[in-house]
């Protein structure tokens, strides 16, 4: 059905006008590949093409004569009806709608999304138009991906995080994104078109022009490089740069893409960080970490060369006792004071290092002969020879020197450091101030010392250690009133091994704190197990040895008082036996301990009495509760009337003093009646019985009360 609105018979005369004339409608509007309409002045369809009809899913019957806002979505037809109006007031322009949200409504109810064209056809005074509609998907979907990518792009460069920067192919700026501008301080506006020169650090412009040089003459790919940088502000920057150009499908560059990283603060801490781990932070001094590096590359230059070369340790005597005495700042900057003095007799080819605590090392080169090594050991002994005026203390602090000398023969640089170490145990057992130079015999006894440690501190951790006692006699009445508490260690090959030879052994390490703190554990719980006996209802009291180690350490007192009270021992039942040697080392601090002791009411036994000092002035500021006489006195090898003389000189003064006198290693009866008659209080010795095991011991005393 064809349904037209207006002038019929006009219009059937214009159609019939066209489809007369040469020019024939369908020829020219089927030849548009766009779908097309004639509209008379009313919207009426007067014409579709073919186009139109499968644009819009209908056939051109369902079209001709209807109104073209059929074809209008609802939300845009008053929009239509209006655009052709004015456009039918000015019929001779020619409207295009592109790039706007135009549709038209198809059949199925779809919307199309389209470009729309309005032309005017002037027939005869009537205002007909030529509406043609372009299907714009395939352009609208391109239009969509090219925004896609530009949102994409903007989010990688423009919000990277990380500096970056678009040249040309001379190198300059084509875009920059907010974090490049911020990291070299200028705007946008002052980069775009410039070259990096203008925030490069002068002595690295060869840097990018060297790498636009390799890039563009296809010599490599990307590259990556780190060069300096100039802030706008003066600041120096170090970044890392990454250079990849971005290539045309022929594999042409069109321009480069710079990524960048500011190292500035990284590169700082990692130089901190590197000289911290290579240093001492007390000092200054190399590390041991450097001065092993360094040691490596002497032995190598000394493998290629040849010559001579010596590893002198040092360690400091008694440093310990400057901490003690003034404290611990004042010991750590005598240790500045004395890396200084070292560095200044350190020649420029030798090396010197803070090896940890108060010890040192230094490196020698290019020596003639071994004699040189003990000039250095010299030099560096004699730096401390003026004393160190310290927070107004004068303090003089000598050193121990183990020289190592090497030539290219030595095989390990680490046994280098250890065999000047073992030199150096040698020095100090020399004295004090002293050097030694090593030799490999040093070597075979340090290393049998060493092995026997550690089968001593292996035997004590699978209780092999045990003590035994040995009881103390009062020569007047036979009773026992004590044991002195000795150490025996059951060595699993060599039997018996006299404590003599261990203890010193474990005196050079923090194992005899150890053993000490078992043999009092061990010889309170014993004394704890002896009941009063005979008539006079003694208590025997435990004597026990104490090492010069263990007696300057500062836990001393507070561990014997743990073990005394939960033993459940009486103080008095308990007396420390301390060498006159040890005693006299350092009357001071002697002085502070045997005054914790005596609060506590534990007596002291001064041991080996008349071996050491026999400083008599000291032996009454001590104030000993027992004098132990040595055994060389009991048992004179030699000229016996002098040692008599003394042990009666010996027995008087400690009467006088009121300390009681103790006759060690009595073993004939003969040796008994001359104590007697010096009227010497106590005696201990094989005469009455070796050191036994504690069952014995109890044994001992029940006999002796049943006696
Ligand atoms: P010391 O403190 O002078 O101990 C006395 C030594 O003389 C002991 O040797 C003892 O067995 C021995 N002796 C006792 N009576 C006689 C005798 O009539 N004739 C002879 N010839 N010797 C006798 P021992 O047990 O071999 O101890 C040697 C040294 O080892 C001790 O000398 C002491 O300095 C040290 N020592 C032993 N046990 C310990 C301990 O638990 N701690 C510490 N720090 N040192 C200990
Ligand atoms: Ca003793
Ligand atoms: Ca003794």
């Amino acid at each position: 059905m064809v349904r037209v609105l207006g002038d019929r018979d006009e219009s059937e005369r214009i159609v019939s006008y066209f489809r007369d004339s040469a020019l024939s409608w369908d020829i020219l509007l089927e030849a548009l590949p766009d779908g097309t309409a004639v509209l008379d002045e009313h919207g009426t369809m007067r014409y579709v093409n073919g186009v139109l009809a499968e644009l819009t899913g209908y056939s051109r019957e369902d079209l001709v004569g209807r109104n073209v806002q059929m074809l209008v979505p609802a939300r845009h037809r008053d929009t239509e009806h209006v655009a052709r109006r004015e456009h039918a007031q000015d019929p001779n322009t020619r409207l295009i709608w592109s790039d706007m949200d135009l549709s038209v409504l198809c059949r199925d109810g779809s919307e199309l999304s389209v470009d729309f064209a309005l032309s005017p056809l002037a027939i005869e005074g009537r205002a007909w138009v030529v509406a043609a509609i372009r299907d714009n998907r395939a352009q609208r979907d391109a239009e969509t991906a090219q925004a896609e990518v530009e949102l994409r792009f903007r989010v990688a460069f423009e919000d990277n995080m990380a500096p970056m920067m678009f040249t040309d192919l001379d190198d300059r700026t084509i875009a920059v994104n907010d974090a490049f501008c911020q990291m070299v301080g200028y705007a946008r506006d002052e980069l775009m078109g410039k070259d990096s020169k203008i925030f490069t650090y002068p002595e690295d412009v060869g840097i990018t022009e060297e790498t636009l040089r390799r890039v563009n003459s296809g010599e490599a790919d990307q590259v990556r490089y780190v060069k300096r940088y100039l802030h706008k502000d003066g600041r120096v920057l170090v970044v890392e740069v990454l250079r990849s150009p971005a290539r045309d499908a022929s594999g042409k560059n069109l321009y480069f893409v710079f990524s960048e990283r500011d190292i500035t603060e990284e590169r700082a801490l990692s130089a901190q960080l590197s000289h911290q781990a290579l240093h001492d932070s007390l000092t200054g001094l190399a590390n041991r970490a450097l001065f092993e590096d360094r040691l490596a590359q002497a032995h190598a230059a000394v493998v290629r060369h040849g010559g001579l070369a010596a590893v002198l340790m040092l360690d400091l005597d008694d440093f310990k006792g400057v901490n003690d005495s003034y404290g611990h700042i004042v010991g750590d900057q005598l240790l500045v004071g004395i890396a200084r003095r070292f560095e200044q007799v350190t020649r420029s080819t030798d090396s010197l290092c803070r090896f940890g605590g108060d010890e040192f090392l230094y490196l020698a080169q290019g020596l003639t002969s071994p004699e040189d090594a003990i000039l250095v050991a010299s030099r560096l002994l004699g730096a401390l020879a003026e004393p160190f005026f310290i927070a107004g203390a004068s303090i003089e602090q000598r050193a121990s020197v183990g020289v190592m000398v090497w030539d290219a023969s030595s095989t390990e640089t680490s046994q280098l450091i250890q065999d000047a170490d073992v030199a150096l145990y040698e020095a100090k057992r020399r004295g004090k101030g002293h050097h030694a130079v090593f030799t490999s015999s040093m070597r075979a006894k340090e290393e049998n010392r060493f092995a026997t440690i550690q089968e001593l501190r292996h035997s004590f951790q699978s209780g092999d250690l045990e003590m035994h006692y040995q009881p103390i006699v009062e020569l007047s009445t036979s009773d026992v009133v004590g044991f002195e508490a000795l150490m025996r260690w059951h060595h699993p090959k060599h039997g018996l091994v006299p404590p003599d030879i261990f203890i010193e052994l474990a005196e050079q390490s923090d194992l005899i704190l150890e053993l000490g703190a078992f043999a009092m554990h061990e010889s309170v719980t014993a004394a704890s197990s002896w009941e009063p006996q005979g008539p006079r209802a003694i208590s025997p009291y435990v004597t026990v040895n104490v090492s010069a180690h263990q007696f300057h350490d500062p836990n001393l007192v507070a561990m014997i008082e743990r073990e005394i009270d939960q033993a459940g021992l009486a103080p008095d039942r308990l007396i420390l036996e301390v060498t006159e040697t040890v005693a006299l080392q350092d009357i001071a601090e002697t002085l502070v301990v045997m005054e914790q002791l005596n609060r506590l009411g534990i007596g002291v036994a001064l041991d080996d009495f008349g071996t050491g000092y026999s400083s008599l002035s000291y032996l009454a500021a001590l104030n000993p509760r027992i004098i132990k006489v040595d055994q060389s006195f009991v048992r004179p090898q030699h000229d016996l009337a002098r040692s008599n003389t003394l042990l009666e000189a010996i027995v008087t003064l400690g009467n006088k003093l009121d300390m009681v006198v103790l006759a060690e290693g009595i073993e004939t009866a003969a040796q008994l009646k001359r104590l007697n008659n010096l009227h010497c209080d106590l005696g201990q010795g094989f005469l009455w019985s070796p050191a036994v095991p504690n069952v014995e011991a109890l044994t001992m005393l029940e006999e002796a009360s049943d006696t």
